[in-house]
This record gives C-alpha cells, structure tokens and sequence, in this order.
C-alpha cells in the first residue's frame, strides 16, 4: 500500500506558494542557504539567543543544549540546524522521523557520530514511540540501550555513545509527546516573517542567481510570500522565467504583478485554495464557526494538511479566527472575497469574531 505523504512533504501537485519542499527546489535549496548566522536573516531575537548559546557551548567545550525548532515548513529549520552545527565547528548528520524505523537503526546513526556533533531530525513528531523512548537515554545520558545475542541467550546491555546535541524540527510543538518535548534545553518557534525581511532574502537570492531586481520588484515578491522564504525564492524564480522570456530579463515591480496574476497569486499571496477556505467560510457556513474535519472533507484534503500548510498563515494574517467551536471568518476574509460582512461583524471592534452562539453547525 502506498505511504501516506506527510503534510510538509512534497505536494502532488506543488503549490507554488506551498511552505514544503518541490524537487526542483532541492538544488537551489542547497545554493541559496545562508551558511552562517550573519546570513540568516531575520529572527534577530532566536538569532541572538543561539548565538550566546553556541559561544557558551564551544567555550566550555561542551555540545549545545538539545535544540527544538517548530514551525510551519519553508522558514529556515534545516538551515539553522545546518549553520548550528557550522558555527559550533561540528558534523551535522541529517535524517527524518519516519525513517528510523527501529532501536538499532537509531543506535546505529548515535554510534557514527563525533564528539557534540548534531543529529538533525526532521518531522521528529514522527519518530515510532519505541525509538522515541531509546532516544530519552541517548538525550540524557548519553548512552543507548541495545539487544546482543538471540532468543533465550538475548539480552540488553547500555553502550556509550558520543556527547551530541540534538536538533529536532517539528511543524507544530503540540504534535510532540512531553517527555520528548521537555528534553529540549532550547525551544525556539519560527516565526513568519515580515514583507521587509523577505525582501531582503530576495535580493540576496537574486544576486546569487544573477537576477537584476528592483527594491519595489523583491518587495512585492515578499508581499506574495506568506512569510516564507521557500515561497520567496520559489516565486523569484517563476518572476524569473516570465522576465527573461516575455521581457528584458529585469525584475521590477511591474513584471511581479503580471507575474503573479498569471500564476493566479493574488495581492495577500493567496491562491485559489485558500480563497476556497474563505468562501468555504464566509459563503457557506456564513462566518462560521465551521470544524477543522469540515473544512477538510469540503476541500478533500487531509486535517493535518489544513492546520500545517494552509491554516497558520491566514490566521497569523488575521483572515481566520479559532474558536472552541471552530474557524471563524474575519471582517478581513469578507473584504478579501469583495463580500459585504454580517452587520454583527461589522458592528464589532478588533479582530472580531461573531458570537459563537450565532452558528453552531458543526464541531471543530
Ligand atoms: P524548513 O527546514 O523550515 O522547511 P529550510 O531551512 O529548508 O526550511 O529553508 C528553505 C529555504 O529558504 C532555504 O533553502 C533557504 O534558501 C531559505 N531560507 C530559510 N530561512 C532563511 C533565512 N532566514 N535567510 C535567508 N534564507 C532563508
């Protein structure tokens, strides 16, 4: 039976605005990585933290502190795992949840490793529960438990393994078990990032590709972004081939918009998905509340697909709200669709939610 993808795996069909990993990123992925923190750019405040932490680590000669990073596919896990280990000067061993499949394959990857080198692992919230709980001995004491011998003679004996940091990535901290979670000395939420900071991961990409650009043209490919920078340099790319093709080979603002309308991503950086969640929202189910499973089975898409890919951004943007009932439309949703809100929306301040007596359709 085929393996059911994970939500933050490569699409059927990929998405360009999509968070996760297209195979035609895979190369330009590993070309446009920043490779230490004075290239990452953005999340100062992480940033600042794990730098003092890594300086702390080396002087003492000690690994880092397990680190978890957590949120939405596309903002920089890998690469921050990649420039944690650069910076502290170690190995960096790379693998994902899913493909330890078993207690010796976990011992086999501890026992290769260098002194404090880090063991990146991705999707970590996928990691089969027997593996996870030999991994509570290696994160704590360095050491991992292992079967010698057969049936009657088989018996279990504690080997050593060398001191190493963990790096785990997850989409969401609350997909983690909390045994798993508390080990963690670092636990460090990505956050989207702001059209500015995009802009500024766009230029970088463009000079790396030899793409001229204006500040107006990567700005407005930021905009389109969903915070994301595989999204930004994803579009950079696409704006790329419209440019050379139907133009000079220059980016401006203009060749963005032209760009973006033909790949149908609007102004907020939706496409066609996620205004079928707002209609699904405001049309529909008239505002809402409207459960998770309900607007899974109305897109036939996987729950898990709705609350890691297309869910964050349009609540971070203020478009969804979340109650206990469900998602609810904002005033903002209705004025994205071109609809006029309820009056009881209208009426209210802020963010505002309708009442969650209003509608009770559906659980969340
Ligand atoms: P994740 O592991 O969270 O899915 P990645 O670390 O693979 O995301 O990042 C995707 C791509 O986005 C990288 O190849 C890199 O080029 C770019 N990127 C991510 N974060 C940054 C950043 N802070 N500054 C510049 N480029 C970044």
């Amino acid at each position: 039976m085929a393996k059911r993808k994970s939500p933050t795996e490569a699409e059927d069909a990929p998405r360009i605005i999509g968070g996760g990993t297209h195979h035609e990123d895979v190369p330009f992925d590993r070309a446009l990585r920043p490779k230490t923190f004075d290239d990452y750019i953005g999340q100062e405040k992480h940033k600042g933290n794990l730098r003092v932490f890594v300086q702390a680590a080396r002087q003492r000669q000690e690994p880092l502190d397990h680190v978890l990073l957590c949120g939405p596919p596309g903002l920089g896990k890998t690469t921050l795992a990649q420039i944690l280990a650069a910076e502290m000067n170690v190995q960096l061993h790379m693998t994902t949840g899913p493909v330890i499949e078993h207690k010796g394959a976990l011992a086999g990857l501890l026992t290769k490793l260098g002194p404090n080198d880090v063991l990146f692992v991705d999707e970590i919230h996928r990691l089969s529960p027997v593996v996870e709980e030999s991994l509570y001995l290696a994160m704590d004491e360095f050491r991992i438990d292992v079967m010698t011998g057969d049936g009657a003679f088989a018996s279990a004996i504690q080997i050593p393994v060398p001191p190493f940091t963990l790096v785990g990535a997850t989409t969401r901290t609350g997909l983690l078990t909390a045994p798993l979670y508390s080990r963690f000395g670092h636990h460090v939420r990505l956050d989207f990032y702001a059209p500015e900071e995009l802009a500024r991961i766009v230029r970088r990409s463009a000079t790396i590709l030899g793409v001229p650009i204006t500040g107006e043209g990567a700005l407005a490919i930021a905009k389109r972004s969903r915070g994301t920078p595989r999204i930004a340099n994803r579009l950079l790319r696409r704006v790329r081939d419209f440019a050379e093709v139907l133009g000079t080979g220059a980016i401006d603002e203009k060749v963005v918009h032209g760009s973006s309308d033909r790949l149908d991503i609007d102004a907020a950086g939706f496409d066609e998905m996620d205004r079928r969640i707002l209609r699904i929202l405001c049309v529909d189910y008239e505002g809402g509340p409207v459960g998770v499973e309900t607007i899974a089975a109305a897109l036939g898409e996987p729950r898990d697909t709705i609350e890691d890919v297309y869910e964050p951004f349009l609540l971070q943007q203020g478009y969804l709200g979340r109650t206990p009932r469900g998602r609810i439309a904002t005033k903002k949703a209705w004025a994205h669709l071109g609809l006029e809100a309820p009056s009881a929306l209208k009426a209210s301040d802020g963010p505002l939610f309708v009442a969650e007596t209003s509608a009770t359709r559906t659980t969340p």
